[in-house]
């Protein structure tokens, strides 16, 4: 009999849209483990890497750093427990993240739908400067938040529209409250039959 392979959801959307705060409660009641991909380079780095001082420059620019280096972090993350199913947090952010990702996990994953958070950049704004007083990120910032925003319009939206072609994308309203945004993502992961 074949195993069953690890259900992975690609979780999408502008930078400060939910995607983290989300994950956590999907975590909590549908326990999937929550991969973030951001956090995955960002620790990359802070273990002293030979990748480090780029990924240090990558993420203040708001730029994708190259997909050998992310798709390698999540590739050991979901291999090393084939029994658990994967969000995949922020990931991925352009064409070139979306092609390795197919090449190198096809066959080992079943990369079910990209749950996408739909937010005004306003918002977004607002919500990355709060995070920014106590976050330490270097680039919850205006200028950082500026080029990400340029990142993900020109790049990752892409990427979505890829998705939304084969009827793959869910989107969600996430300019609300937490648990009203959470009431629309618990019924989407409600309903997915493994
Ligand atoms: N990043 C990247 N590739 C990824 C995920 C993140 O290069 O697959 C970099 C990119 O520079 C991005 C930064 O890490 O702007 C922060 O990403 P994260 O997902 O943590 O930020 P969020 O969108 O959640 O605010
Ligand atoms: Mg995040």
């Amino acid at each position: 009999m074949e195993s069953k392979k690890p259900i992975v959801v690609f979780v999408l959307g502008g930078p400060g849209s939910g995607k983290g705060t989300q994950c956590a409660n999907i975590v909590r009641d549908f326990g999937y483990v929550h991969l973030s991909a951001g956090d995955l380079l960002r620790a990359e780095q802070a273990s002293g890497s030979e990748y480090g001082e780029m990924i240090a420059t990558m993420i203040k620019n708001g730029e994708i750093v190259p997909s050998i280096v992310t798709v390698n972090l999540l590739k050991k993350a979901i291999l090393s427990d084939t029994t658990k199913n994967y969000l995949v947090d922020g990931f991925p952010r352009n064409e070139e993240n979306n092609n390795s990702w197919v090449d190198t996990m096809k066959d080992l994953v079943d990369t079910k739908f990209v749950l996408f958070f739909d937010c005004p950049e306003e918002v977004m704004t607002e919500r990355l400067l709060g995070r920014g007083l106590s976050s330490g990120r270097t680039d919850d910032n205006l200028e950082s938040i500026k080029k990400r925003f340029n990142t993900f319009n020109t790049q990752t939206k892409f990427v979505v529209d890829l998705y939304s072609k084969e009827n793959k994308v869910k989107i969600v309203n996430s300019n609300r409250a937490v648990d009203l945004v959470y009431t629309d993502v618990k019924s989407i992961f409600g309903s997915i039959n493994n």
